[in-house]
């Protein structure tokens, strides 16, 4: 046993030399005939070099752009994108690089020539077979009107949905109106863009404001965010507007009612004052402003309800004596100093205090009754 190591160490050596021997005695590049070192594929680096190109990329690219919007047509998307990003995708989208490249690295720089044509400069970077290889391509990029579909729609006035921002029994102010007109552009800019998310036409109507939107589903959510912020309900009809190809076409319409009142205002109902302290689906959930009491109504409930001072109206004053039963403020409105009962839920050693002129005189408000969405 012994011998067989001592045997196969050394021709093990002798062996690899003698293989060695054989490649450059007998390997050639199988274009020109020279000898090693070679690549995998047995082409000395000239002939590798002559047939081998790190990258591709065509001349021109054409590209898309929307003459309404702007947006550029990207895999059958269109999407607000430009400069460099937009160039490095056009660019990832037509550059080819060789299969065997190993740390490829990519640069480029545009040069604008007119409003619808730049130029790329691309240097490509990279190694095939362990050597150093490098390219660089200078490449058209064109742009070319067009309109995207949503834009197409917009222009042909289509909506699927009509959204009725109402209140119950009186008119929506214009800050109401702001507020609630305001989470539609919210809800947009936090999600995904959708093309048939968009509005094709809105104003103001008698009581509030109409808008018609290019999809239900825009509606559907819409109107599921306005009754989480401001409480409130929903009615839904649904019209048949005409047949395409034997399918019904119909038009959705949404009917939102913001209720009288907001989180945070103090209200009459039922005798007493109350507190709007949250939604659920069938009603406000109140608080009592006199003592500890919460309870949820339905929105039929809440019809002989009325707003006593809403959130906005309320003031956060500053405490200047206190005992066990009530506080000294300054007057908001006319700078005297008045006493105000304290809350039942006062903790003893609160700086200021939250108060309402409600029915003649200041009251202080639980602070349960913070955090309104007014
Ligand atoms: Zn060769
Ligand atoms: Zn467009």
């Amino acid at each position: 046993m012994p011998s067989l190591i001592g045997i196969g160490n050394p021709s093990n050596g002798t062996s690899g030399r003698l293989i060695g021997d054989d490649m450059s005695s007998g390997a050639f590049c199988i274009v020109c005939g020279d000898p090693p070192p070679l690549t995998s594929d047995r082409l000395c680096e000239t002939c590798l070099r002559a047939r081998v190109s790190l990258s591709t990329m065509p001349e021109r690219i054409q590209q898309d752009r929307c003459s309404k919007c702007g947006f550029f047509e990207i895999r059958g998307r269109w999407t607000d994108m430009d400069g460099d990003d937009l160039a490095d995708l056009r660019i990832r989208e037509n550059l080819l690089v060789e299969d065997r490249s190993k740390n490829v690295d990519v640069s480029f720089a545009v040069e604008e020539i007119d409003e619808r044509t730049c130029r790329l400069h691309v240097d490509v970077v990279g190694m095939v077979e362990n050597h150093d290889f490098s390219d660089t391509h200078s490449v058209l990029l064109q742009t070319s009107n067009a309109v995207c579909p949503t834009c197409t729609r917009k222009a042909g006035s289509y909506f699927e949905a009509v959204m009725q921002l109402r209140s119950a029994g009186r008119r929506l102010k214009d800050d109401e109106l702001e507020s609630l007109r305001s989470t539609l552009d919210e809800m947009l800019s936090s999600m995904e863009p959708d093309p048939m998310f968009f509005i094709s036409e809105e104003g103001k109507v008698t009581g509030g404001w109409d808008l018609k939107l290019g999809s239900k589903a825009m509606a559907r959510r819409w109107a599921r965010d306005l009754v989480r912020k401001f409480g409130g309900t929903v009615k839904e009809t649904s019209t048949v507007i005409g047949a395409n190809d034997g399918i019904e076409v119909s038009r959705l319409t949404l009917s939102y009612r913001k209720p009288a009142y907001g989180i945070g205002d103090a209200i009459n109902f039922r005798g007493s004052l109350w507190l709007v302290e949250s939604w659920q689906k069938e009603g406000p959930i109140l608080r009592k402003m006199k003592m500890f009491e919460r309870a949820g109504f339905s929105w039929r409930d809440m019809e002989s309800s009325s707003v006593a001072c809403s959130y906005s109206e309320q003031h956060v004053v500053g405490i200047l004596n206190r005992d066990s039963s009530a506080v000294e403020v300054m007057d908001p409105v006319d700078f005297r100093v008045v006493t105000v009962a304290l809350p039942y839920d006062d903790d003893g050693n609160s700086e200021d205090i939250r108060i309402g002129f409600i029915e003649d005189e200041w009251l202080a408000i639980p602070v349960v009754g913070k955090g309104g969405s007014n």
